[in-house]
């Protein structure tokens, strides 16, 4: 079967570098399934689980925004976060899913008294905790 690079670097390293049969990701623009030989493509990411088709198996990696350059033989990730199942603190992403919650909770209740809450910050870290859970398959 056919095969495409994908790698996939954070600011401090590089958390993938495989060669793998498909990449569906979750762009700006809507969900991509990247294969071989896919047209040059430049697009801004979602905080996700990026599902990954390699060895007839399947991964998932938590991507947590950012951008992917796809060339014929070549995806590039380029995320603000980004971590292998292994890596993610299960307790560290359910607290911060709670605590989002939380957050967006008490802005909707008594939205004058919390104006120094920032929801799309709290929207932010509720979508990152989420795709930390769904690549451990805590889903959310
Ligand atoms: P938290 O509120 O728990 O810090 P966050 O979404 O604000 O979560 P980020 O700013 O996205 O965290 O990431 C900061 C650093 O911490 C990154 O290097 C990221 O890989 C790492 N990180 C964040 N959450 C986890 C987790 N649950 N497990 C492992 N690494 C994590």
């Amino acid at each position: 079967m056919s095969t495409i690079r994908l790698e996939i670097v954070s600011p401090d390293k590089m958390v993938y570098s495989e060669d793998v049969e498909m990449a569906i990701v979750r762009s700006t623009g809507g969900e991509l399934g990247i294969l071989p030989k896919h047209t040059p493509l430049l697009t801004g990411i979602l905080p996700h689980a990026m599902r990954i088709k390699r060895n007839g198996g399947e991964e998932l990696i938590a991507v947590c925004g950012g951008f992917m350059e796809v060339t014929p033989h070549k995806i590039t990730i380029l995320a603000s976060a980004a971590e292998l199942p292994i890596n993610i603190d299960i307790n560290r992403a359910q607290k911060a899913y709670d605590r989002a919650q939380e957050r967006l909770e008490a802005l909707q209740k008594a939205p004058e008294e919390h104006k120094d809450i920032d929801s799309e910050r709290a929207h932010a870290a509720l979508d990152r905790a989420k795709a930390r859970l769904q690549a451990t398959n805590n889903k959310q």
